[in-house]
């Protein structure tokens, strides 16, 4: 149910990746000539904050078919010169022990690319009308109901619409209104990143290595690379045995940490190492949380996730930028499908439930697939080596039997939404020849979610 003028109000939560590239999403590739996209942001300003963020070949893809074209160049991101989108090294010998490559990237400009977070963003930003995008909205709850949905801000006001997109990243609060139970877990790490000017390093440090770096050490592991724009970053970590309480009340996301610390931390890993973190001005402070992949990404017929806010994966495998641009087409890929194949011009309910289940049905196995991996990780973090020599033995093989991420790197989400439509069809196929319920659709009904969201208040 759209307005008198049929127009489809969409409601985005969150301006970061996720919810940028939705907002283009939707007005770039859904076709969808008369929908009003509004974004809300917690933030009083679009700083360029956060440190660095890498995109591997489907997020560089996908930025191209948003038509986000900055950010494939050379200037604002950077790729490794041998076409290596990262090598891993020892921590003590230096010596190289694996590398990450490409297998199916003819075009150089979607290699692995590495950006300050900033730059990425504003990137998105520059194909995004700054006045659909409403600042220091912070959101306290969403709400949606059979004629539309509504969130309300910590300000007071409200914003009403048809369709609701959570992108308000990892803590979001439109996901702990439908799914009030839902908890973060603390991995136990918690990531020391710093962005610096790269003059800080270049030509500083003997056989400083030009590719993206990662030394891994029996416990931490330390990454260096160039960025675009002339950037630089280092990203050093620790262990911290606190619970995920003591954690949220002590260290909030991207807080000042103490350089010191750091140094101190890597004083005995390689020269090259040393030399970084002798070299790092500053560190900020991410400690790392990661939740269970969702029982469902469709509320109420009306409101979805996407991003962070969808799959808490905890920036594994440097996924969380690919994988928000990857959710973004899907959702525009989704809308296109339903509105183009089906008659009337008036957006009815049951249209944008076949929208959103069909962009869910896409997303959501593959990205239940890495939160596998990711909790096993974390519950497989204890060694058991019993000398320096067992405990090194284990890590060299650790590094040579990394596993194989291309399914993630390479994923094609064009393929992947076709496939999903075509089981869609299939299935709805099924059920009209067998006259049956629709008890195997993707999303939780919209009387059973609000029931669920009732009992938990
Ligand atoms: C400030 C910041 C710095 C980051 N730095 C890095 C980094 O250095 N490296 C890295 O790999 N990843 C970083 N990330 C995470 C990374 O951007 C995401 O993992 C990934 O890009 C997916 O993006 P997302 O849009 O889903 O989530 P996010 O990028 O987290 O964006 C979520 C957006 O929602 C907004 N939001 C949150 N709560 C509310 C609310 N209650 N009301 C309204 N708006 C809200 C946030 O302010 C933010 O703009 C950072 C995220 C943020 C917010």
């Amino acid at each position: 149910m759209a307005d008198q003028d049929n127009t489809l109000r969409v409601l985005i939560a969150g301006a970061g990746i996720a919810g940028l590239a939705t907002a283009i999403s939707l007005r770039r590739i859904s076709g969808l000539s008369n929908v009003d996209v509004q974004i809300y942001e917690q933030a009083p300003e679009l700083l360029e904050i956060g440190a660095s963020i890498a995109l591997s070949p489907n997020g560089m893809r996908t930025l191209e078919k948003l038509g986000v074209n900055s950010a494939l160049t050379d200037e604002v991101g950077f790729r490794g010169p041998s076409g290596i989108p990262q090598i891993f090294r020892h921590w003590k010998t230096d010596q190289v022990i694996s590398v990450d490559t490409h297998t199916d990237v003819p075009d150089p400009r979607h290699h692995t690319t590495r950006f300050h977070r900033g730059h990425l963003h504003a990137a998105l930003l520059e194909h995004v009308p700054r006045n659909i995008i409403h600042l220091n909205k912070r959101v306290k709850r969403a709400e949606a109901t059979h004629d539309g949905v509504s969130l309300h801000f910590e300000d007071g006001s409200s914003a009403h619409g048809h369709v609701l997109i959570g992108a308000d990243g990892i803590r979001s609060p439109v996901r702990q209104s439908f799914i009030p139970d839902y908890k973060l877990r603390f991995s136990g790490k918690v990531f020391m990143r710093a962005t610096f000017d790269a003059s800080l390093v270049e030509g500083k440090i003997p056989d400083l290595p030009l590719d993206s770096m990662h030394w891994w050490g029996p416990r931490d592991n330390f990454f260096a690379s160039r960025l675009g724009k002339g950037q630089y970053t280092t990203v050093g970590a620790y262990d911290d045995p606190r619970t995920a309480e003591e954690i949220e009340r002590s260290i909030s996301w991207n807080s000042k940490g103490n350089v010191e610390f750091l140094r101190e931390r890597y004083k005995n890993w390689n020269p090259t190492v040393w030399a970084l973190t002798q070299h790092t001005p500053s560190t900020n402070l991410y400690p790392n949380f990661a939740g269970d992949a969702l029982p469902t990404w469709v509320f109420g017929s009306r409101v979805t996730l996407i991003g962070d806010a969808a799959h808490a994966h905890g920036g594994a495998f440097a996924a969380g930028g690919s994988l928000a641009l990857d959710d973004a087409l899907a959702l525009g890929l989704a809308f296109k499908h339903v509105i183009n194949s089906s008659t009337g011009l008036e957006y009815s309910l049951e249209k944008i439930r076949r929208a959103l289940a069909l962009y869910s049905k896409t997303r959501q196995p593959h990205t239940a697939r890495l939160l596998r991996i990711v909790h096993n990780q974390i519950e497989q973090r204890t060694s058991t080596a019993t000398s320096f020599e067992e405990e090194d033995a284990a890590l060299v093989a650790r590094m040579k039997k990394r596993p194989n991420t291309e399914w993630l790197s390479e994923h094609d989400v064009e393929a992947a939404f076709k496939a999903a439509l075509n089981e869609s069809e299939t299935e709805e196929h099924l059920e009209q020849t067998l006259s049956l319920g629709d008890g195997s659709k993707a999303e939780a009904p919209f009387e059973e979610t609000l029931q669920l969201r009732r009992s938990k208040i």
